[in-house]
């Protein structure tokens, strides 16, 4: 075997969560050949500790990481543990990347958010904008630590020779995701609601006025575009990972479309005395539409469907 044809071994940190089990599932579809993907979670190793960690990597020997894992939550749960999410993410990405570059792992994937970027800047957010002035106040402790992965990517590189890079997904949706109400991101927590709502004849209501308008992708088509930059994206820095600046839908009209999903025919009202967050943060994909300009993302009403059905069809093991 030639060493380009040497067998990948992919380790994937937070294999468990949304994204981690839309990737298992991609990945399950496409069986690549001459990849071995590993899937880990919290109990194969605690990724806040060095020595687990290290323990772990060593013995999986991974040639590529897809580092998913995080302390990830809505907006109420960022504005309550700010110190929890900035210690917490740093130092499992220092951790992880730290111990790729001893164990000399050719190449690391980290995730980044859109709702790192500055407060207030000038949309769209392109992915140079990222260290322009401070994050929305909301989620200072999740947003600075990770951008510090972006300076991670850059310093390994310039002192190491690393190939680590980081994706910037705007937010996301799908099976698996977590449907609690405290701690989930709004898509889920409104799916909750309305399930809710229909099983106990009660109105269905949207915290904050339903204006904001957000960007989502969808888990699956998240974890084609990963494939995509595991074997062909080699820049350092990082590249945000959405669905067209036109398909930015408000909270409203995303409400709408689980109420048609959920075939739900009780009241909606929306609930001002709740904040609204970010009134926008729309992002540009114009980088990766210069690689990949003919990506067809799931239109968000069938992504919706889906992700409905495999709620009801799981209610019992959802997250909620
Ligand atoms: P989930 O909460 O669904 O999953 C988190 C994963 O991280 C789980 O597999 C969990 O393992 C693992 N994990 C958490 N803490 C630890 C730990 N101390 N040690 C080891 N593993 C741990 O998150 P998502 O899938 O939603 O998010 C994945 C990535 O995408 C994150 O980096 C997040 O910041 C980023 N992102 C998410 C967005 C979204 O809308 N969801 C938007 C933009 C970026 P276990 O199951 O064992 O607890």
């Amino acid at each position: 075997m030639s060493s380009a044809e040497e067998e990948k071994v992919v380790v994937v940190t937070g294999g468990t969560g949304l994204v981690g089990l839309g990737l298992q599932h991609v990945i399950n579809e496409i069986n690549p050949p001459n990849e071995k993907w590993i899937f880990l979670s919290s109990k194969d190793a605690d990724l806040t500790n060095t020595e687990e960690t290290r323990a772990l990597f060593k013995k999986l020997h991974p040639t590529h990481v897809i580092h998913v894992a995080a302390m990830v939550g809505g907006l109420f749960r960022n504005m309550k543990y700010k110190c929890d999410f900035f210690r917490i993410n740093m130092k499992m990405n220092d951790n992880v990347l730290e111990i790729c570059k001893e164990l000399k792992v050719k190449k690391v994937i980290s995730f980044l958010s859109t709702c790192i970027f500055p407060d207030d800047v000038v949309y769209p957010l392109d992915e140079k904008m990222i260290h322009d002035g401070p994050p929305h106040d909301s989620n200072y402790g999740y947003a600075m630590a990770k951008r510090m992965v972006d300076v991670m990517n850059k310093v390994y590189h310039e002192q190491y020779g690393c190939n680590f890079t980081a994706v910037i997904p705007t937010n996301i949706f799908g099976p698996h995701d977590n449907f609690n109400l405290e701690d989930g991101h709004v898509l889920p927590g409104l799916m909750r609601k309305v399930y809710d709502a229909k099983r106990d004849g009660t109105p269905f209501t949207v915290w904050g006025s339903g204006k904001p308008l957000r960007q989502f992708i969808y888990s699956r088509d998240l974890a084609r575009l990963i494939i995509w930059v595991l074997q062909d994206y080699n820049e350092i820095s990082p590249i945000i990972l959405s669905p067209d600046e036109e398909d930015e839908i408000s909270i409203k009209d995303v409400a709408q479309l689980i109420v048609e999903a959920f075939d739900f025919k009780g009241e909606v009202l929306f609930d001002t005395s709740k904040a609204d967050g970010q009134y926008k943060k729309t992002a540009s994909n114009k980088k990766l539409r210069s690689y990949q300009p003919n990506f067809k993302f799931t239109p968000i009403r069938q992504g919706i469907r889906e992700t409905v059905d495999w709620f009801i069809e799981n209610y019992e093991v959802a997250r909620k």
